[in-house]
């Protein structure tokens, strides 16, 4: 586990190829789980960092979303309190159904799901340390984030992502750069997205770049009368200069593009 700022630590692990990051939040009176990775043997390391710091704190675990790679590590914190945006729970069981290939299957110890739902924003007021959730409807519409103003630091989900998001939300395009335009307002020094290195507000400029030209850009392809599958729009005149992306990105930023096509 890595000490972020004196409040909040983070864990990384690597799964499918790509890496993951959970974050643990310690206020007066609780201490905030935020996202659960891949299984519940992938929160070991947190589960030992409560048992040192929980000391009569409350545990809140919290989803930013309902993705299987946020979520299925739930059974690790059974018995503690769920949170995560109204709509996840749903979603959640409707992703276990799917039968998609991108989706593995559930942990043996099953998927705790959601037991306290919110809409817009909860606040947590502990005396010393306000914790912020906030829906951030985009990359998919239970997205939401966990913000803590004193340390000045953003838990994104899958909100933000280096080098790009992606996009998981049918016509999602405008509520997304209303919620990156949201965040930006907030006052944060440190951004941390599941997936990617911990940034400052540079990573949502970026990807409030990536989506407001990738759509301007699959819209003229588009009215030009380019068909869906011969759009060629390489990933590279999207994100900042010399950024290397693998062949996940790759197919990433092509299912990007065919989403945004069948939006605009
Ligand atoms: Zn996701």
């Amino acid at each position: 586990m890595e000490q972020l700022s004196d409040t909040v630590w983070l864990h990384s692990v690597v799964t499918r190829g790509f890496s993951v990051t959970s974050g643990v939040v310690m206020a007066r009176d609780r201490i905030f789980v935020f996202d659960t990775l891949d299984s519940p043997q992938a929160m070991a390391p947190v589960a030992g960092l409560l048992e040192g710091l929980a000391a009569g704190r409350r545990i809140v675990v919290v989803n930013s979303h309902h993705h299987w790679d946020h979520v299925y590590g739930n059974a690790a914190f059974a018995g503690h309190d769920f949170v995560a945006h109204r709509l996840c729970r749903r979603l959640i069981v409707t992703q276990s159904r799917s039968g998609s290939a991108s989706v593995p299957p559930p942990p043996p110890e099953g998927v705790p799901l959601p037991s306290v739902g919110f809409g817009d924003r909860l606040r947590y007021d502990d005396e010393s340390a306000a914790v912020n959730l906030i829906h951030t409807p985009g990359h998919t519409e239970d997205s939401i984030i966990l913000y803590v103003p004193d340390q000045q630091v953003l838990l994104g989900g899958d909100t933000v992502e280096w080098p790009f998001p992606a996009f998981a939300q049918r016509d999602g395009g405008e509520v997304y750069l209303k919620t990156l335009r949201a965040l930006n307002q907030l006052a944060v020094r440190q951004v941390v997205p599941a997936h990617g290195p911990v940034m400052g507000k540079e990573i949502i400029d970026a990807n409030q770049r990536y989506l407001e030209d990738l759509y301007e850009a699959v819209r003229a392809s588009k009215r030009s009368g380019v068909n869906r599958a011969d759009v060629d729009l390489p990933a590279e005149a999207f994100i900042a200069d010399g950024v290397e992306i693998d062949e996940t990105y790759r197919t990433m930023h092509h299912e990007n593009v065919e989403w945004v096509y069948d939006e605009v």
